[in-house]
């Protein structure tokens, strides 16, 4: 059977697939029974018989003994594929990634698609959990290696979910919800990786259902959710140079929840744009009460998911946020992770032209963990490069860590901007970024995240014993 998929994968791709049908199936009830079982695109098993397969696979299971696993694929950002480069290449890429996923599998593994970008594996005979871990690394390598699209070259990654009979679940429908379940969280660990089910992932699942639901209710009712302000300072002029925004959500059974615990929830579903234009709401009314109160000019930074550069509108949010405040611009600065600028590279410039046009500041946050290039970011008008907490904790302990930040400092040297540390919790660490150069910081050794009504009292009194000695 797999090499009927080959060939029929192989033609797809030079001459269309009724061809195929034809030459293989003369009679039109042959003809018809391969339509209802086979995915036109791909030549790949479509739903109905890639269940009847896993079935049989536990029921031999079941009889015999042994692991079935089942894989859930999918891609990651396809529909940014299709809107960016059209469905025709939407599809010619589909039929390469069945291909491959034909061609790194065995003859006795089965591969399906679904539907829309979604593919599933079911392989048999397996008999250690790891083996569905090794096969999964195969598929993501296969499947990441360039694709040739007309005269375009198309980097493609896929995130997988992995369970497995009998540990996760003996029937078809609990095997597919599990791999699914493994699949998103895969998606949220960063996407083109695996991820096995695991009861606890169960657990979790749940315990997030309920969560977003609470979260939801948090959002109508807008009076759970809370802004912390972290300050930011130069050591060596003894000032504060700024704040940045920190959402919190007072949870009314949970306590205090910090962004790990709710902002992916909140980017996975319909919640973040309300979230979002609620931070950037309640940041701008409350730079302008502190200015009104006395504060010397500052700038409140506010952090932004990639969501928000994808769904169109993130200038816009931000012009209503200042137009409603009726506060400057210049005191806004905006930060986007480097993963960001990765992930959405033209939508990112194409804001942050914007944003600057308009006298707002961009920082680039988590510098260093992501892969954007010294290529974009010389085109981009960013004033500050963050250096990430990672770097920074480990700065005295690894060369690695000590060289990442001296780099960072040399780019935004170079490029004319500026440069800050996050996450600074001892004095031994302040004293290493300065000797690098940096000598602004922002951290626990300067200051925990705020509340508003702290703020303004925070930074009239701000001790400079902290900075450094000056020679
Ligand atoms: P980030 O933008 O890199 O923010 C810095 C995080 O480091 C904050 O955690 C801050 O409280 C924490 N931090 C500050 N100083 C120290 C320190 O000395 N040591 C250590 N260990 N940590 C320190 P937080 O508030 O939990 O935020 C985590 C992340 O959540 C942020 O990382 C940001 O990516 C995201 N986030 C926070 N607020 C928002 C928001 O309003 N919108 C969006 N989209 N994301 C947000
Ligand atoms: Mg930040
Ligand atoms: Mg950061």
């Amino acid at each position: 059977m797999l090499t009927i998929f080959i060939v029929v994968v192989a033609l797809a791709a030079v001459g269309g697939v009724s061809a195929v049908f034809i030459n293989r199936a003369n009679k039109s009830e042959k003809r018809l029974g391969f339509l209802a079982q086979y995915d036109s695109l791909t030549g790949l098993i479509n739903r109905p018989l890639f269940q009847d397969r896993l079935e049989g696979a536990l029921a031999r299971a079941r009889r015999d003994g042994g692991l079935v696993t089942l894989m859930f694929i999918d891609i990651d950002g396809f529909k940014e594929v299709n809107d960016r480069f059209g469905h025709a290449v939407g599809d010619d890429l589909l039929r390469q990634i069945a291909g491959r996923l034909v061609t790194v599998l065995r003859e006795s593994d089965t591969v399906a698609r679904l539907g829309g970008d979604e593919f599933t594996v079911i392989l048999e005979g397996a008999n250690r959990v790891e083996d569905a871990g090794r096969v999964a690394t195969k598929i993501l390598r296969a499947v990441s290696a360039p694709y040739r699209v007309g005269d375009r070259e198309v980097v493609i990654t896929v995130s997988v979910g992995i369970a497995m009979y009998p540990v996760d679940g003996d029937s078809y429908s609990e095997l597919m919800s599990g791999a699914d379940t493994a699949m998103y969280q895969a998606k949220s660990a960063g996407k083109n990786t695996y991820q096995y089910y695991t009861r606890s992932l169960r657990d979790r699942t749940s315990d997030r259902l309920s969560l977003l639901d609470d979260l939801r209710v948090a959002v109508e009712e807008g009076d759970q959710l809370r802004m912390h302000y972290q300050p930011k300072v130069d050591v060596a002029r003894g000032a504060v140079i700024g704040l940045e925004a920190l959402v919190r959500w007072q949870h009314p059974q949970r306590g205090l929840l910090l962004p790990a615990d709710f902002i992916t929830l909140a980017e996975e579903s319909d919640l973040i744009a309300p979230i979002s234009q609620w931070i950037l709401d309640e940041a701008c009314k409350d730079m302008k009460a502190w200015l009104a109160a006395g504060m010397r000019p500052l700038r409140v930074s506010v952090n932004t998911s990639d969501r928000m550069f994808r769904e169109s509108g993130i200038v816009e949010s931000i012009a209503v946020s200042l137009a409603v405040a009726d506060l400057d611009p210049r005191h806004l600065e905006i930060e986007v992770t480097e993963r960001t600028i990765h992930m959405e590279t033209e939508r990112v410039m194409r804001a942050i032209e914007r944003m600057s046009t308009m006298g707002i500041s961009v920082a680039i946050d988590d510098f260093g963990t992501g892969s954007s290039s010294l290529v974009q970011l010389q085109g981009m008008p960013v004033r500050t490069l963050k250096i990430d907490n990672s770097f920074v904790h480990r700065i005295n302990e690894r060369e690695s860590s000590a060289a990442i930040a001296a780099a960072t400092i040399a780019i935004a040297k170079q490029f004319g901007m500026d440069v800050i540390a996050e996450g600074v919790e001892t004095v031994e660490e302040m004293h290493a970024l300065a000797d690098l150069g940096c000598t602004k910081v922002q951290g626990y050794l300067v200051a925990r995240p705020l509340a508003p009504k702290d703020v303004v009292r925070f930074v009239a009194n701000y001790d400079t014993t902290l900075s450094f000695p000056k020679a």
